[in-house]
This record gives C-alpha cells, sequence and structure tokens, in this order.
C-alpha cells in the first residue's frame, strides 16, 4: 500500500494556560489528497495544522514525514514541506514589498540569488500578481494579500498546502479566485488540507473531510458520508450542505425519487430534475 507523506500518531498539544486543545490526533495524509478540516470554532484545527508544521511543538506524540519521525535537528524539513497560507494574511506577511516577501521563504532555504528570483517570477504569476511586484504587500486589498500568501507558499514549492480558512473575510469575487487555484492546484496533483466553515464549499470540492471536535478527530471519511451521518453532525455542530437539504426535501415531498444520488453541483441538480 502507499505509504502516507504525513502520518501523525497520539498528537497531544495544551497551550501555556493548560487548555488541551489537542487530546490524542490520529491521522495519515496522502499524497494529492484533496481534505477538508470541519468543525466548530475551538475544536483544535489550527493548532493541529500548527503542530503538522512545525511551528508547535507537540506535548506528545509522533509525527512522521516521509517515513521519518520528526525531531528538533530534522524539523526544518516539516516545516520547508508543509506550509501553511494563515487566515489572516495581516499575520503572515513580513516584508515591505511583494517581491521581498515572496522571495524571504526562498532565501531562508538558503537556494542561490537567480533561483529565487525564478521562483517568486513563477508564483507571482502563478497568483497573477506579477505588477505588484515592487509594491507594499501592506497597503494591498484583502484579496490582493491573499493573493500574496499564496504565492509565498507557492515559492516554497511545499508538498502539502494547509489553508486555515481561507475564504474568510473574502468577497465572493475573491472567494470564487481563490476556488479556482485551488483547482487549478488539485489538478496539479498539490495535497491540500484547508479549514472552512463553508459546507457547501466542503461537499463541492473535498474528497476527503476530517472532523475536529474538542482536540479530537470524530470522523474521517468522505464529506457525502459525513454529512449523513446524524451523529457525526450533531457532536459537531455542523450544518448539512444546501443541495443534499434540497434533495431531501424533494423527495419527501415526494416531487423527486430516491436514489440516494446526491447531485454535488447545482448543474448536476438541474439535470436531474429535467428527467422527471
Ligand atoms: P479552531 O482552529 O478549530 O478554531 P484552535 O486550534 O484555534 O481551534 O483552538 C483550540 C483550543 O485552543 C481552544 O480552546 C482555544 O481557545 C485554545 N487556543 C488556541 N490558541 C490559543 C493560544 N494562543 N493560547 C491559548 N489557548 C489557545
Amino acid at each position: 500500500m502507499e505509504e502516507p507523506i504525513l502520518k501523525i500518531r497520539d498528537l497531544c498539544y495544551a497551550y501555556g494556560n493548560g487548555t488541551p486543545a489537542l487530546d490524542g490526533v490520529n491521522v495519515d495524509i496522502y499524497e494529492a489528497e484533496k481534505i477538508a478540516v470541519i468543525g466548530s470554532n475551538g475544536a483544535g484545527k489550527s493548532t493541529f495544522f500548527l503542530n503538522a508544521n512545525g511551528v508547535l511543538t507537540p506535548d506528545h506524540g509522533e509525527i512522521s514525514y516521509r517515513g521519518t519521525i520528526i525531531n528538533k535537528k530534522n524539523l526544518k524539513e516539516l516545516r520547508k514541506n508543509i506550509g501553511i497560507v494563515f487566515q489572516d494574511a495581516d499575520n503572515q506577511i513580513i516584508a515591505s514589498t511583494v517581491m521581498a516577501e515572496v522571495g524571504f521563504g526562498p532565501m531562508n532555504l538558503k537556494l542561490p540569488k537567480e533561483e529565487v528570483l525564478k521562483r517568486v517570477d513563477e508564483a507571482l504569476t502563478y497568483m497573477n500578481i506579477l505588477d505588484y511586484k515592487n509594491r507594499p504587500p501592506h497597503y494591498l486589498s484583502g484579496g490582493e494579500k491573499k493573493r500574496v500568501s499564496i504565492a509565498d507558499i507557492i515559492a516554497m514549492k511545499s508538498e502539502i498546502i494547509i489553508f486555515d480558512e481561507p475564504t474568510a473575510g473574502l468577497d465572493p469575487i475573491n472567494t470564487q479566485m481563490l476556488e479556482e487555484v485551488l483547482e487549478k492546484l488539485g489538478t496539479e496533483g498539490k495535497t491540500m488540507l484547508i479549514s472552512t466553515h463553508d459546507v457547501d464549499f466542503v461537499y463541492r470540492w473535498a474528497e476527503r473531510a476530517i472532523v475536529f471536535c474538542q482536540g479530537r478527530i470524530i470522523a474521517d471519511g468522505t464529506p457525502l458520508g459525513i454529512f449523513q451521518n446524524k451523529e457525526v453532525l450533531t457532536q459537531a455542530n455542523l450544518k448539512r450542505p444546501t443541495l443534499m437539504e434540497v434533495y431531501d426535501l424533494l423527495v419527501e415531498k415526494r416531487l423527486l425519487k430516491d436514489t440516494k444520488a446526491y447531485p454535488k453541483s447545482t448543474s448536476e441538480f438541474k439535470e436531474m430534475l429535467m428527467e422527471i
């Protein structure tokens, strides 16, 4: 069987005040997976991400990256290969120009200057912000800052990209832009973990959903399976995707035959309705 890129065993973490934020998390992440990480505020999603990329050090448990157990000495390997796009771009962006910002990570990898410049150009082109190269990132709009913070991670060529609530604070056009970027990264086979409260997005985008509740993973499976599991939905305070709700309502009203073939998109739904 295929080896996971990231293997996490019995991960526990408590903040300074003693709050146990993670309480025995076990999970394997495989190459090219598109994973949604869901659960209420305070469930432990961000703490999980910060432990997974080595910003925080677990109190207990083990993280292996490509078969190697992570310790203080090889922590750099984890940080290089697992990039986080933070929820608030202002917390991530540090440099005074977009170019310096996106070049910062690759420079820290001690790559030759030409390679750094090449990566910056590639990442800015990928995110469609090459024209902003010399602009100070702090004066960009929310959507533009988001692009810069994603370019930061793209320039690192990280194997796994984590997005912590990426659509928070974005307007509909920038949310659409973000979804297009995620789609593109997905077709290129990038491994992604995204935390979000948007269950409709989870349903249409993710292949796998991991549900956190009080520092533990209470469910891990296909979004369809999870959104059909009433117990999990109640425990994690999750709503069902609108398309599933509407489908069930039409079945209940006998307007649609129940084939349990929930539509994934509005266009699929339209097709289904054309047949009746
Ligand atoms: P989520 O990302 O799912 O909203 P978090 O990982 O942010 O959850 O939080 C998990 C728990 O850890 C919560 O009880 C939260 O209050 C606590 N917590 C998060 N960050 C800190 C921090 N910097 N200091 C102390 N407690 C924190």
